[in-house]
């Protein structure tokens, strides 16, 4: 007997495992579709999406399932709970005894997993459909934790309309969090699933709250609660109506709904992010007077790295200029907001420092010709004043230099998209905005300079892990360009700003993009990076749209506003910075003869060491006229003069301007001594291009040059053969014939030049 039973039990066990194993509960429980819910960063819900069946069905987290909340459910629902598998055979018994002898059907024997069972799958009310829900309900048990199965029971319970879950009747009547309920709100909470339809808050309070205080009174009775929280609870009054679900941070909320999560903690600072949005729409409302209708705003915690507030357009709402477009991941035309990182590269390299000299000259790379913002040329200035000014000959100088290759590695490295997709595509015209980068982008690599120079990429939840992050400026070089960046006496400074002593310190650089279509201006100090972009979505370019004058303003109000009187100290010099005196002409460690110096920072061991050169000591005649080297100087008879070593190009810029300068005199011409460095440059006809020449009415090519100040006569040569001589300054035409041609230029110094082009004889 003892063996049949043991026999039957373990067929039994085995088949409910086979059962379990076939009908999983856990493929119906992944399939409940939750409202995505968005979250500050104190989990509080700022935004939420209807399912794809338009319900209000939130996940409610186990934390939300306060003591409160778990007594009175399990109170008034499921007494033994915590004690049974799934089913009470008592209350089951009670239930067929009442069936069977009343011919009625009573409920009460429902469990409240057997609640959570039948809500995941609705059957018609038999004796069949009931053994599925008991098998269903020991399933439940069998998989899941008693927390997990109240916390789906608090998911599915039906509020009416389209809310399901106690999450979601909790926000949308209470409009708070289910753990931040009182008594009375909960115990209502608790009754209308019963009756969804008649009782619906807002329109049977005063039923609702007869039907709450007779559940109070049974609590009492029970003495489930403390008398105090009755008495409180009784006379709290109900006064619940149906509010609207809150739908702020819009663009970020579209964003991470993408992930798929039913809940997701944003890091937002609902704070910041609520003012930051009213300081955009007000100032958006004057810019629209002058056709300028959008702005977007991204502000990252440096320290966290985490994304504090995110604004994708002046108005979500506002569809005259596309609101609901994200301004803040839009690929745009940077202007000149990669400057920064590129001196900051060209520093580490040990190329330049602050006090460098870079000259800001015509200059043309294989027909690359840019010029600055102004139409303007600046001489010799200094990296510093190059970075300020925002000049763009010294900066596609230094990324020449630098090798678009190794920039284009750092971006993608930063996670600019766009310029890792095009980088095959990027040539020296992406430092100028060449190139297509967002705001979220730009923001993330300039919170990475207000790191000491270490990226890493910033996250948008709490959720996310940062990663490490990799240094991507040294500190030091990092270091030098906030200084550079957070002085006031610039160009770019707002010219109608004047509460300048009331804004905290910080370093910031602007933009603007061809065509005026985009103004940017991002700032940081060392606990916020704020990256401001300014434009229209339809790509409409405005006259007045500048960098300065129109995101800037923007910045410092929202600097102004988030950090006001911020006594956070500034970034203080690192170790691996030093300063040390530079000749104030060139940068460049002073060399015995010059006389002006300044004070510079640089790295030790990786700046360049380099003797400045500037000053040149000559062997001139007495007169000046002619000067000599070793070979040639006399025995007597000569004196030696200081003279500055102008290089041909920045000659040419000073004959331009009337800058007057001590010009070395000719070289002996007698000397047989032959000059190697210094070569001339031919500026007409342009190597390796190829020249049409009308064969109707032949026009002759003019010649013309550049060369050294102590130069005087050059001599041209056609194929090898002499040509004509002139002084330096007089163009000379000559008449090529068809095919390729070779022109040299040699100056009075023996110092040689070749240039190759091709010539066309075509009919015009
Ligand atoms: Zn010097
Ligand atoms: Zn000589």
């Amino acid at each position: 007997m003892i063996k049949i039973l043991s026999i039957t039990a373990l067929l039994t066990l085995l088949g409910l495992f086979t059962l379990n194993f076939l009908f999983s509960v856990a493929d119906k429980i992944d399939k409940i579709e939750y409202s995505t819910i968005i979250t500050d960063n104190k989990g509080d819900v700022i935004h939420a999406f209807l399912t794809n069946d338009d319900k209000w069905r939130m996940k409610t987290s186990l934390e939300e399932i306060s003591p409160l909340l778990r007594k009175t459910i399990i109170e008034k629902e499921d007494r033994f709970f915590y004690y049974h598998a799934g089913v009470n055979p008592f209350a089951i018994i009670r239930a067929l005894a009442n069936n069977i002898f009343k011919m009625k059907r009573t409920s009460g024997a429902s469990t409240i997993t057997m609640q959570v069972a039948r809500a995941l799958e609705r059957r018609p009310r038999s004796y069949t459909n009931k053994l599925i829900e008991i098998f269903r309900a020991w399933q439940l048990e069998w998989n899941y934790s008693k927390n997990e199965i109240l916390r789906l029971y608090c998911n599915l319970l039906p509020y009416g309309s389209n809310i399901e879950g106690v999450k979601s009747a909790s926000l949308l009547y209470f409009k708070k969090d289910p753990d931040h309920l009182s008594l009375a709100e909960i115990t209502a909470l608790s009754i209308i699933p019963n009756r969804p339809s008649s009782l619906v808050p807002g329109k049977n309070n005063e039923l609702i709250t007869l039907e709450r205080n007779r559940w109070l009174k049974i609590f009492a009775r029970n003495k489930v609660f403390t008398d105090k929280q009755i008495v409180d609870a009784l006379a709290e009054p109900f006064n619940a109506i149906r509010g609207n679900v809150p739908k702020m941070a819009p663009h970020l909320s579209l964003l991470l709904k993408k992930n798929g999560m039913p809940v997701v903690h944003t890091s937002l600072d609902m704070n910041m992010q609520l003012k930051t949005e009213k300081i955009v729409r007000d100032y958006t409302r004057i810019l629209k007077l002058k056709n300028i209708n959008n702005a977007a705003v991204v502000i990252i915690d440096n320290a966290s790295h985490r994304v504090i507030t995110y604004i994708g357009s002046s108005d979500f709402k506002d569809t005259s200029d596309g609101g609901q477009v994200d301004g803040a991941m839009a690929v745009r035309q940077p202007g000149s907001t990669l400057k920064p990182l590129l001196y900051g590269m060209c520093i580490d390299e040990g190329m330049i420092t602050p006090k460098s000299i870079i000259p800001d000259l015509n200059i043309n790379y294989a027909g690359y010709a840019p010029e600055n913002y102004d139409k303007k040329f600046n001489g010799n200035v200094t990296m510093e004043y190059a970075l300020e000014h925002s000049l763009n000959i010294p900066a596609v100088k230094c990324l020449r230099q630098l090798g678009t290759e190794k920039f284009i590695h750092s971006l993608a490295s930063c996670n600019f998209v766009q310029i890792r997709k095009d980088q095959k595509k990027l040539g020296l015209s992406m430092i100028l905005g060449g190139c297509g980068a967002s705001l979220f982008e730009l923001t993330s690599l300039y919170s990475s300079i207000a790191n000491g120079g270490m990226f890493a990429k910033p996250v948008f939840t709490n959720d996310e892990k940062v990663s490490h992050g990799f240094s991507v400026i040294s500190e030091a070089s990092a270091f030098m360009i906030n200084e550079t960046l957070s002085k006031i006496n610039r160009p770019d400074f707002p010219i109608n700003w004047q509460s300048t002593e009331r804004m905290p310190k910080i370093a910031w650089k602007t933009g603007t993009s061809y065509g005026r279509r985009d103004a940017w201006s991002i700032g940081y100090n060392k606990k916020y990076t704020v990256g401001v972009w300014t434009g229209n979505f339809s790509g409409a370019g405005v006259r007045e749209l500048s960098g300065a004058e129109v995101a800037t303003p923007l910045l410092f109000r929202i600097f102004n506003t988030i950090d006001y009187d911020s006594d956070e100290e500034w970034f203080t010099q690192p170790a691996e910075c030093d300063i040390r005196i530079v000749c104030a002409e060139t940068g460049l460690i002073p060399a015995a003869f010059c006389a002006n110096k300044v004070s510079d920072f640089f790295i030790p061991m990786k700046s360049s060491s380099a003797i400045c050169g500037n000053i040149r000591e000559m062997m001139v005649s007495a007169n000046e006229k002619i000067s000599y080297c070793k070979t040639c100087a006399p025995a007597s008879g000569y004196k030696k003069k200081m003279y500055k070593v102008i290089s041909p190009e920045l000659q040419e810029f000073y004959d331009g301007h009337n800058i007057s300068y001590l010009k070395i005199p000719p070289h002996n011409p007698q000397c047989e001594q032959v000059f190697k460095n210094e070569k001339p440059q031919i500026l007409s006809p342009k190597s390796e291009f190829e020249y049409m020449i009308s064969k109707k009415d032949p026009e002759p090519l003019q010649l013309q040059c550049r060369a050294g100040n102590d130069v005087s006569r050059i001599y041209w040569y056609i194929d090898n053969q002499f040509y004509k001589t002139s002084d330096v300054n007089s163009p000379v035409y000559f008449l090529p014939g068809e095919g390729p041609v070779k022109i040299s230029c040699t100056d009075d110094k023996g110092r040689n030049k070749d240039v190759w082009i091709r010539v066309k004889y075509v009919e015009m």
